[in-house]
């Protein structure tokens, strides 16, 4: 039956892993893979996760299966988290919310949705480059991809001119999708100000903004900070998507915790979004898992555990930020690499996209045992006060050629 089933490509990213568990070198380093690690190279638990689960155990839950949204308590927490508690549309009880499998989940939510439900388009606009699922997501959504200017390999940088030109030159009423904080994988977010500018554009050629929010706290450490670009839209009285994640900010990535929210006009449009919303999920999973939506909404919904997890969203950030200052000084003054690093210092968030090129990147994999996806980005969080300055040497190497 199969033998026309062509062979897949394997995945870019998971490839890096594989080549990384092969290498026997004791000074290897992966920072391929988009995941927290600690100071000592390993996942880390938040000690909050871990309340909260002591909590959960203690009270005995049921093993029921959840509402097709989800959780009620935690997608409520999981809205105010990120629309905060000034919203119009959350206050007016106008924002449709549902549970999803992580972040991947809600975008498939959303993609679903749009292709079914959005009358005046069927096209949505990426940000070139973006996180490598997004087009398959979009694709196998119904929806027709298209891109829009966004990283300026010059400066490695914003290309913000051409972010302009290009959602003034897209069709009226497009989709454009928009990472709400610490882009992945560039590292590189608009200022404030660029927020205000993009969302006076989107207004203008009346586009459709979908947000993806999968690292809320995790840029400048600070939730509602990471928030600004997605309350700013609301308050402007944009209609938007919101696809959040929290794999990172909670560390829960295999809990695939997650929510999908769309702001409506008011109580009577979210019910019929929410029925729609339901008539989506429940032929593709019925219902989304249990687990990890407790642990969140303890975690959300007491003040003690939620000070405490704000405090370790903030070390997360903050350790990362603490990476690229020596990253960029041993490269810069001590080993004075040739060419500018000062976008390592600059870049939020868990990845930096580094401007190594594929050789280069080639190099280091096989000379050095660092590994890293071949478009020259690497996750801060792989390094550590043992690893930065072999890392760092093998970055000089590779450069010096
Ligand atoms: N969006 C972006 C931009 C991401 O980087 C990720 C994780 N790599 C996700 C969404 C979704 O991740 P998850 O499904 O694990 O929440």
């Amino acid at each position: 039956s199969w033998s026309a089933v062509p062979a897949g490509p394997p995945d870019p990213i998971l490839g890096v892993t594989e080549a990384f568990k092969a290498d026997k070198d004791p000074r290897k380093i992966n920072l391929g893979v988009g995941a927290y690690r600690d100071e000592n190279g390993k996942p880390y638990i938040l000690g909050s996760v871990k309340k909260a689960e002591e909590l959960l155990t203690s009270s005995k839950p049921d093993k029921e299966y959840l509402p097709i949204t989800g959780l009620p308590e935690f997608t409520k927490k999981a809205a105010l988290l990120a629309y905060g508690a000034d919203s119009e549309p959350l206050k007016q009880g106008a924002v449709a919310v549902t549970q999803s499998i992580s972040g991947t989940g809600a975008l498939r939510i959303g993609g679903a949705f749009l292709a079914r439900h959005y009358p005046h388009s069927k096209v949505i606009y990426l940000p070139v480059p973006s996180w490598g699922n997004h087009t398959p997501i979009f694709r196998d959504s119904g929806l027709e991809v298209r891109g829009y200017r966004y990283f300026d390999k010059k400066t490695v940088g914003l290309d913000f001119e051409g972010l302009k030109a290009d959602l003034l030159a897209a069709p009226e009423q497009a989709i454009v999708l928009l990472h709400a904080c610490a882009h992945n994988p560039t590292g590189i977010d608009p200022t404030p100000e660029q927020w205000q500018i993009i969302s006076d554009i989107v207004k203008e050629r009346k586009l459709f903004p979908f947000f993806d929010m999968a690292y809320q706290g995790f840029a400048s450490g600070s939730t509602s900070q990471d928030a600004f670009a997605v309350r700013h839209f609301v308050s402007q009285g944009h209609q938007i998507a919101l696809a959040q994640s929290f794999a990172k900010n909670m560390g829960l990535y295999g809990e695939r915790v997650g929510a999908f929210s769309l702001t409506t006009a008011d109580p009577e449009e979210k019910a019929r979004v929410d029925s729609q919303l339901k008539i989506i999920i429940r032929p593709m999973y019925s219902n989304p898992p249990l687990h990890g939506a407790r642990i969140a909404n303890a975690i959300l919904g007491d003040k003690a555990l939620y000070s405490q997890w704000e405090g370790e969203v903030k070390g997360m950030a903050d350790r990362i930020i603490s990476m690229r200052e020596k990253l960029y000084s041993t490269l810069t003054h001590d080993l004075k690499t040739p060419g500018e690093w000062g976008h390592i210092k600059n870049q939020i968030g868990m990845f930096s996209f580094t401007g190594l090129t594929p050789p280069q990147t080639k190099a280091l994999a096989e000379k050095a045992h660092v590994y890293m996806t071949g478009d020259g980005r690497i996750s801060m969080a792989g390094l550590n006060s043992s690893n930065i300055e072999y890392f760092a040497e093998s970055v000089n190497a590779a450069v010096r050629g």
